[in-house]
């Protein structure tokens, strides 16, 4: 009875959101459950005040960051 679902679209097995719905984590948007995303402008100042950490990128690239934070 445990059947998941292949995303029609990647290919990727689907995340159950509830009995009914399912969701793609590689093409959806909402997908990430587990790692909220910060936005560009919080994740540039919190790297920025980190003295440029590697470890506080949030995903971004340093380049994105310091776009952001420097602008660009
Ligand atoms: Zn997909």
């Amino acid at each position: 009875m445990s059947r998941y679902f292949m995303c029609p679209d990647c290919g990727h097995r689907m995340k159950k959101i509830d009995s009914e719905n399912y969701y793609c984590p590689f093409c959806d948007p909402f997908g990430s459950e587990d790692e909220e995303r910060l936005p560009l402008s919080e994740a540039a100042l919190i790297w920025g005040s980190s003295g440029e950490d590697e470890d506080y990128t949030f995903g971004y690239s340093e380049e994105e960051l310091r776009n952001e934070l420097y602008g660009g």
